[in-house]
């Protein structure tokens, strides 16, 4: 039987659900709730059911499970009324805008007995879990610096992600889905410091960019890069390691990894540059290096659902886990807390 869910706000991303949930094998749609009445026209226009008011929906007995899919600011609130309606609740990224508030809202989870998770989809990404896969393969050996970028040009976007109030700005918005992958990529590593720069291309209010840099306790790095303003995009993610370096250039392309068969070179040729030559620049030779490309890997977002109830079966454990959440989030304040300082800050 499959478990009925109901969605709170229904904009661009409780719209994505409702399409996804339609599709699924284990949830189906009992209905959206809006606080804007033109939503909830659209979405009755669409065939689904629309709550007149948010008791509505969280009174309805059939719900297993709520989605909270509004504003940044509104999640707290949402989810912990959800939990005390004895919801299950999938909240929308970035979790909470704090780790206190999210550490509250967990509590209230444990004691109303319901399962609490964060909507991390981009764990099913195609060009994160090749990075993973070349990672967890070990051919490369040790990895030395991993980059993972998303660049777009049209500016941060003119509605509440552009206001502090509503939990705007990219670190929040972005940034959350590339700092969980980045976290995800590099599991056992504990963060020892961090550094962060904000951009203000169009946007004074919140960042509408930044670069990050973990700098973990083994010397490893790790840099997260949003930009708003950018005409030309650099690769999807850049993985430096011992014996070989990958690199993605866009979001679905296959990885391209570069493998150093030997170290020792018999003669390296010099690269003639305009203006001199250098040898230590000089790209290898295919005595040296093996280069291909990996097969893009299978990925299906609908087992984020799946995972959910099975979670709340008690069949499987959580995909996201309430310490990565958590860990996100301390990643996302001690970014602030560089960018106000404009220093390296201490991880712990
Ligand atoms: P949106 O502005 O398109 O939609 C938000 C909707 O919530 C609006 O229709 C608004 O009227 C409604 N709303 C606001 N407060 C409400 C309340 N108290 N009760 C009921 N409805 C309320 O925004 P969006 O792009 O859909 O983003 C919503 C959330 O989804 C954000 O947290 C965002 O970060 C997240 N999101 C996640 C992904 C992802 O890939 N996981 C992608 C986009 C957005």
């Amino acid at each position: 039987m499959k478990k009925l869910v109901a969605i709170i706000g229904y904009g661009g991303q409780g719209g994505w659900h409702a399409e996804q949930i339609r599709k699924s094998d284990v949830v189906a749609l009992a209905g959206v709730y809006d606080i804007k009445p033109e939503r909830n026209e659209v979405a009755k226009s669409r065939g689904i059911y629309a709550y007149s008011s948010l008791n509505e929906l969280l009174s309805d007995k059939k719900v297993e499970i709520v989605v909270v899919a509004t504003p940044n600011d509104s999640h707290k609130e949402l989810s912990i009324k959800a939990l005390m309606a004895g919801k299950n609740v999938i909240c929308e990224k970035p979790v909470m805008l704090s780790v206190a508030d999210l550490d509250e809202v967990v509590a209230m989870a444990n004691k109303t007995g319901m399962h609490f998770t964060a909507h991390q989809n981009r764990r099913f990404d195609v060009d994160y879990l090749a990075i993973k896969k070349i990672i967890q393969e070990g051919k490369l050996q040790d990895v030395i610096n991993v980059e993972s970028r998303v660049f777009g040009s049209r500016g941060i976007p003119s509605d509440w992600r552009g206001q502090k109030q509503f939990g705007g700005g990219m670190l929040y918005d972005w940034g959350v889905h590339l700092i969980d992958q980045i976290t995800q990529l590099l599991p056992n590593e504990e963060i020892n410091k961090v550094f962060c720069i904000a951009q203000h291309t169009t946007n004074f209010e919140v960042d509408d960019g930044f670069k990050l840099t973990l700098i973990y306790k083994s010397n490893k790095t790790a840099c997260v890069e949003v930009g708003t303003l950018n005409y030309l995009t650099m690769p999807r993610f850049y993985l430096q390691c011992k014996k070989g370096s990958a690199k993605i250039n866009e979001w679905k392309q296959r990885a391209t990894v570069a493998y150093c068969k030997y170290w020792n070179e018999k003669e390296v040729m010099p690269v003639q540059t305009a203006a001199g030559i250098t040898k230590t620049m000089a790209p290898r030779d295919e005595i040296t290096l093996d280069e291909y490309v990996i097969d893009i890997p299978i990925s299906d977002v609908h087992d984020f659902y799946r995972n959910f109830v099975a979670a709340i079966d008690g069949k499987e454990q959580q995909l996201v886990k309430h310490e990565q959440s958590r860990l996100v989030l301390k990643v996302i304040e001690k970014a602030f807390e560089s960018i106000e300082k404009c220093q390296v800050v201490d991880f712990d």
